[in-house]
């Protein structure tokens, strides 16, 4: 496994894989990786004949008050990590080298953007679009794997990659979750134990959720329930709490669904911010015709 710092690097050993005729898949990260990352990266093993995977915890995505200094930084842990999946290149770049002075483009996908955590993190899809644009130049990969922990965040590369036709096949994988389903994350390092037990209440909700969904209960009243449930579970800061159109994002109105959905959310535990997400499929037995 090889280690890069500079867009320099990964371009010469790129090429020279393009010349013998490989394939690449990229796993983008913020590193300090954990099992649902490796999972990215094994998927990206079965596609590809190289995998290339990023660490780079991208100042432009954090607001100001944000825990962009505090997020956990564990290099050399990352590395053996990455290594032991049999990862061929690691791409870690320093911020000068990802925005050298006088940088000031920035990619902006609009409606798929707005809502959920573009709502409570305006600067977010922005500052991950970018970053995600220009590793895809960098690498130019056949496919670039991304995590349905952040959902939005896959419909946003989606998009833009349709948008600016760019040629590279974006692949969702399943979200991994700690024995008592709490969705991992590297942000879960910050819980105190009280915290790291309430946040075990989420997915259980969401999937309680998804089960009434589904056999035809009204949104409202569902979403109703759920903000209850957490409530009792001692989660006393809800960001938000929804339900959308799984493919355009749009809400689910009110009334029993009718089409592909996911249940948002994002709630606080202390300081920290934890996202997780369901799928649910419409009780067509039951919807209205
Ligand atoms: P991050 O390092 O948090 O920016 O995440 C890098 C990639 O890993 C993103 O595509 C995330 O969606 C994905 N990811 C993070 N946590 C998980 C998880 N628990 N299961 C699956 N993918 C994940």
């Amino acid at each position: 496994m090889t280690l890069v710092r500079t867009v320099g690097e990964v371009r010469a050993i790129v090429a020279k894989w393009r010349a013998e005729g490989l394939s690449l898949a990229l796993t983008p990260t913020m590193g300090a990786l954990h099992e649902g990352h490796l999972s990215l990266v094994r998927r990206a093993g079965s596609l590809a004949d190289r995998t290339i995977a990023s660490i780079f915890v991208n100042p432009s995505q954090f607001a100001p008050h944000e825990d962009f200094s505090s997020y956990p930084r564990r290099e050399a842990e990352d590395l053996a990590l990455l290594k032991a999946e049999g990862c061929d290149l690691v791409f870690a770049p320093s911020a000068e080298e990802m925005y050298p002075e006088g940088f000031q483009t920035s990619v902006s996908v609009a409606s798929i953007s707005q809502g959920l955590c573009g709502a409570s993190r305006p600067h977010f899809f922005g500052g991950v679009a970018t970053v995600v644009c220009k590793l895809l130049n960098q690498v130019r990969p056949d496919f670039a794997v991304f995590g349905e922990k952040d959902y939005q965040q896959l419909l946003v590369i989606r998009r833009m990659v349709r948008d600016l036709d760019m040629p590279v096949e974006i692949i969702g994988a399943p979200i991994v979750r700690e024995e008592d389903g709490l969705a991992m994350s590297s942000r879960n390092a910050y819980l105190n134990a009280d915290e790291r037990r309430k946040a075990g209440a989420l997915n259980k909700v969401l999937a309680k959720m998804a089960e009434r969904l589904a056999r035809g209960d009204d949104v409202g009243e569902t979403i109703h329930f759920a903000r209850t449930a957490l409530g009792d579970a001692g989660v006393a800061s809800i960001d938000y709490l929804e339900v959308r159109n799984a493919l355009t994002l749009e809400s689910a109105g009110s009334g029993a669904l009718t089409a592909p959905s996911r249940i948002f959310a994002a709630i606080f535990l202390g300081k920290t911010r934890l996202i997780d997400n369901w799928p649910v499929e419409p009780a067509w037995q039951h919807a209205p015709r």
